[in-house]
């Protein structure tokens, strides 16, 4: 039987923006040993950096637990720059190096290779095939998808993917461990998504409404309209702008994830021309210190307040957002939409689009219409059950 303190030792494959998040978190779950490891060691020592922060800002807020101090959680951090010295005593491996297929291959061929026979090797994917990932691993049984959202520290939600021959225990192993990582908001929200598509529950509904504002971003720059004008079209609703978003998410990181749908799933999904420009130029976003915006180095946006550009239409990204959640239900990857809406709620603190699509799915499959006819993007056309309204009656 299996028994979750058997998992002592924690490895993270990649200290970059989600990497060392999950360090932090992994550190202050009550694991003997978190080893992070990363191929650049400036960034991993930059990843202690920013965890160190983390945690004083935690204690300062007395949000450690009783007793529990900065240095008694980082004793237990290990920076390791050897792989290979990285895993080999691991019990959980969990990988974050960049969306890029032949990487992820090539780490989990060493991981299944140097790796004790009982690990399990996780994925932080955004979007693709874990079947794939593993596939030269050695041990496709072990490998899972494990998918966070950014403040895991904050957010509750992960994502559970199984890949086509990942075994039960070790989805029943990654769901203990991922109960085990706390989060500010609340208990842990994981999701078990049994049948494998490209981007899972949330970034099919994101990266949807991003191949939308792709679209936005090319034209407002043909119209010579400023970023903060994009961005204040987006009211009061969230704390910031969708390209303040995508310039903290890494421009890099949207760019990959296009392009992986754009291959699995539709070639409309290639992305525009100023992101492709941007990512050509090495201008990444608050990572690089430039994107659309330019950053502190602090982490904090250079931006004036705008004036509404009238380009960028919440209702129509909505729309868009509900097409994937029904192809979703089409494709028989998930049988309700709550799960839908439920999952959207933890992962991107915004409520799905399912409560609002019930009442308005025949005004936004017009504006669906409509944005197909201006972009030439066929695949921004209503789906049958979105078109229909077949799937208010699906909500379990
Ligand atoms: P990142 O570029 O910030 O970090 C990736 C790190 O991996 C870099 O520091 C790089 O040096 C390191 N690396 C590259 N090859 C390596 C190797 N062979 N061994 C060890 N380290 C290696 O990327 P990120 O934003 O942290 O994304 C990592 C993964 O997490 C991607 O799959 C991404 O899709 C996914 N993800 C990202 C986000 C996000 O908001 N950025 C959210 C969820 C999931």
């Amino acid at each position: 039987m299996f028994d979750i303190s058997n998992i002592k030792t924690f490895t993270v494959i990649g200290a970059g923006t989600m990497g060392r998040e999950i360090a932090q978190v992994a550190l202050m779950a009550d694991f003997e040993k978190v080893i992070l490891t990363d191929i650049e060691k400036d960034v991993m020592n930059r990843a202690e950096e920013y965890i160190i922060n983390g945690l004083k800002r935690l204690e300062a807020k007395n949000k450690l637990g009783e007793g529990v101090s900065t240095e008694m959680i980082l004793a237990k951090l290990v920076k390791e720059t050897d792989l290979i010295k990285a895993v080999s005593n691991a019990d959980f491996v969990i990988e974050a190096v960049p969306e890029i297929m032949k990487i992820k291959q090539e780490v989990f061929e060493k991981l299944g290779k140097f790796s004790p026979e009982h690990t399990i090797l996780a994925s932080n994917t955004s979007t693709m095939s874990i079947t794939k990932i593993g596939e030269r691993s050695g041990k496709p049984e072990k490998v899972i998808g494990m998918h966070f959202f950014i403040p895991i520290v904050v957010l509750r939600l992960i994502e559970l993917i199984k890949g086509e021959k990942t075994s039960q225990e070790t989805m029943g192993i990654s769901y203990a461990v991922g109960m085990k990582l706390p989060a500010l908001k609340g208990k842990r929200f994981i999701v078990q998504i049994e049948k494998e598509s490209p981007g899972f529950i949330v970034n099919r509904l994101t990266i949807g409404g991003n191949m939308y504002l792709n679209c936005v971003v090319d034209e407002a720059f043909e119209k010579g309209i400023p970023w903060e004008d994009v961005d204040a079209d987006a009211g009061d609703l969230t704390q910031w702008g969708p390209l303040v978003k995508f310039d903290f998410l890494g421009l890099d990181v949207i760019y990959h994830c296009q392009k992986y749908f754009e291959e699995a799933l539709s070639s409309d999904f290639n992305p525009g021309k100023v992101i492709t420009n941007l990512v050509k130029e090495g201008n990444l976003g608050s990572k690089t210190g430039k994107g659309f915006y330019e950053w502190t180095a602090d982490g904090k946006p250079k931006i004036k307040k705008g004036k509404k550009a009238g380009l960028f239409d919440l209702e129509t990204y909505m729309a868009v957002q509900l097409n994937e959640g029904c192809r979703l239900l089409e494709e028989g990857v998930v049988s309700g939409y709550k799960i839908i809406d439920d999952t959207m709620l933890a992962g991107m603190d915004m409520p799905g689009p399912f409560s609002a699509g019930k009442r308005n799915y025949e005004k936004w499959a017009e504006l669906l219409e409509q944005l197909a006819n201006k972009t030439g993007k066929e695949y921004f056309r209503p789906c049958t059950l979105m078109k229909s309204g077949g799937f208010i009656k699906m909500r379990k």
